[in-house]
């Protein structure tokens, strides 16, 4: 019988997929649209304006019964989502740190969806693994890394999903070395401490939580005039702790802390680690990839020391979210913390020990084939292509910094070694406030704060894909403006 023009009642459809012809046809329109959308992104205000509630509003109450067409799906991405987008990927964000994404990368990523492949074990799908392995070693020497983190050592590099998985794995590795395995079988008994400087990301204290050594044992070590953890206080710290019958396990030092940037001494901490056998980790999640560049190395000083380094490419790596490059000096600790092995996961490459088994590296079972985006970036970009974008947005945020030491209603609020600069107007809370509320409700930029010495500060930061001189110009302008007014 002739096939009838009229959709058939679901009953007799036979299968509802998307057959390759429709997929190819519609893959087509996304990526035009996304490279239309990637060409007029200025034309959107940076922060989104809807308020709570306003996009669920706008969606229908249920899901559909039957399908819908794939062109009324686009179009209401259009419609109904753009409008609650910030655009994280316009240059003229600077807020936070970046999230910056490019076209390799997602190109990269849209492959991983095709082949979506689960790459728990090696066996699983050897090629997800064994790139993951050797991206992470290229960016080994790319960063001027200890080469005990080469898989090639006692060490090696997985990608996590974020920065936040990453310490908690180290963490648990930590809290294992530190009891002889004995925490895995019996819980924590509350005597475990772990160290980091008051200046830390929130996500070492979710992960202390997490980990079961309680929040009180988290200890927030004092930071000097410049945000930098102190390592005197550390050492005092951790003695009192010992004589008070407790078990310091881990400490973790920031490279380029969250709030300003700040930059932790790495040897003097990382001797204090040694000495005291504490696991030591560093958190680098932005500026660890300030490091491609020679010049900027001298950041990671110290590294030599760590148990455990962290850093996202996707913050200002140019690959989109989620990538965290982990790596450990001493693999077996890790494995050995979160390894465990049912018999529905049993195989011979793992029994024969020759693989990794990228599941005892992570809390998940699950993973994505994220190495491909990775791998995508580095090659599409070249070392030296990434050198000369990273040194760029340095150049840029250390201009802009200038620009503020320059204006005398203006001050620096903290040193700016990359490209994160914290400043303020003199002219105390209220006006900072009013100058971030009339500028981000403008839509020209977006930029956020936070709060140093218990004064209101402006963060800006350099780090979207596309950002240049003329989006930090014009901001500085802004700015300026909304000082004036
Ligand atoms: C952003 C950031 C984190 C958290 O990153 P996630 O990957 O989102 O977990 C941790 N530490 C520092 C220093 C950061 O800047």
């Amino acid at each position: 019988m002739k096939e009838s023009a009229k959709a058939s009642p679901a009953s007799d459809q036979e299968s509802f997929h998307m057959t390759p012809d429709e997929f190819r046809r519609r893959g087509h329109e996304v990526v035009d649209w996304i490279a239309d959308y990637f060409k007029k992104i200025e034309d959107h205000p940076v922060l989104s304006r809807v308020v709570p509630g306003e996009i669920r509003a706008s969606l229908p109450a249920s899901a559909p019964l039957q399908g819908e067409s794939f062109g009324a799906m686009l179009q209401d991405v259009e419609n109904l989502i753009l409008p609650g987008i910030t655009h994280w990927q316009s240059p003229n964000f600077f807020a936070y740190f970046p999230s910056n994404n490019s076209g390799p990368s997602i190109l990269g990523d849209l492959l991983s969806s095709g082949f979506g492949v689960q790459g728990m074990l090696w066996a699983t799908s050897p090629a997800c693994t064994e790139l993951e392995t050797h991206v992470l070693d290229w960016l080994v020497p790319m960063l001027g890394l200890p080469e005990k983190f080469l898989s090639t050592t006692s060490g090696g590099g997985v990608i996590q999903d974020t920065a936040s998985s990453a310490s908690l794995c180290a963490l648990l590795a930590a809290r294992e070395r530190a009891t002889n395995f004995a925490s895995n079988e019996h819980g924590c008994d509350g005597k475990l401490v772990a160290y980091t400087s008051s200046q830390a990301h929130s996500s070492i204290e979710k992960d202390v939580k997490i980990a079961g050594l309680g929040r009180k044992n988290l200890r927030l070590i004092d930071v000097d005039e410049n945000f930098a953890m102190q390592p005197e206080a550390l050492a005092a710290q951790i003695q009192q702790d010992r004589e008070a019958g407790l078990i310091p396990c881990f400490v973790c030092a920031t490279v380029g802390t969250t709030s300003s940037n700040a930059i932790d001494p790495l040897p003097p901490i990382g001797r204090i680690c040694r000495k005291q056998n504490l696991w030591f980790h560093v958190d680098a999640a932005m500026s660890g990839t300030a490091a491609l560049c020679p010049e900027f190395r001298h950041i990671q000083d110290g590294l030599e020391f760590a148990d455990s380094y962290a850093f996202n490419p996707h913050k200002w790596m140019f690959t989109n979210f989620d990538c965290d490059c982990f790596y450990v000096a001493d693999r077996k600790a890790l494995i050995q913390t979160l390894s465990v092995l049912p018999e529905y996961l049993k195989n011979k490459a793992t029994e024969s020990g020759s693989v990794f088994d990228y599941r005892d590296w992570q809390i998940p079972l699950g993973r994505r084939f994220r190495a491909l985006k990775l791998w995508f970036v580095i090659r599409h970009y070249g070392v030296e292509g990434l050198q000369h974008h990273i040194r760029k947005h340095v150049s840029l945020a250390q201009q802009f910094a200038s620009w503020v030491k320059d204006d005398e209603q203006f001050e620096l609020a903290a040193p700016a070694p990359l490209n994160l600069v914290c400043f303020r107007h003199k002219g105390g809370d209220e006006i900072n406030q009013q100058i971030i509320d009339r500028l981000n409700r403008s839509g020209d930029l977006y930029l956020t704060h936070t709060r140093l010495n218990d004064r209101l500060t402006l963060r800006f930061c350099v780090g979207q894909t596309n950002t240049e001189l003329r989006h930090v110009e014009g901001a500085w302008k802004r700015i300026q403006e909304e000082a004036k007014s």
